[in-house]
């Protein structure tokens, strides 16, 4: 059975929907409306083209790419701070 994300509407609920979730349900299951633990609403994330996106982003911005164009890469460390490379 295939494995679903889902995420707080709204910037509000418990720390499961916000930070968002993962639940195995049957393809023939009615996705899921709330959080099963506060109630609040949820939507569903779809993962895969997520994760494609990351990839292709990667070999545009490689270090060789970055420095044949002239740019400085920032590297995100987290907790918006940034560090150049
Ligand atoms: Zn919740």
């Amino acid at each position: 059975m295939p494995t679903y994300c889902y995420q707080a509407k709204e910037e509000k609920g418990c720390s499961l929907c916000q930070e968002g979730f993962e639940i195995v349900q049957s393809m023939k299951d009615d996705p899921m409306e709330k959080c099963p633990d506060c109630g609040n609403a949820v939507v569903r994330v779809v993962q895969a083209p997520y994760i494609n996106r990351r990839k292709s982003t990667k070999s545009l911005l490689s270090d060789d790419n970055i420095k044949k164009h002239g740019f400085t890469k920032l590297v995100n460390e987290g907790g918006g701070k940034f560090r150049k490379l």
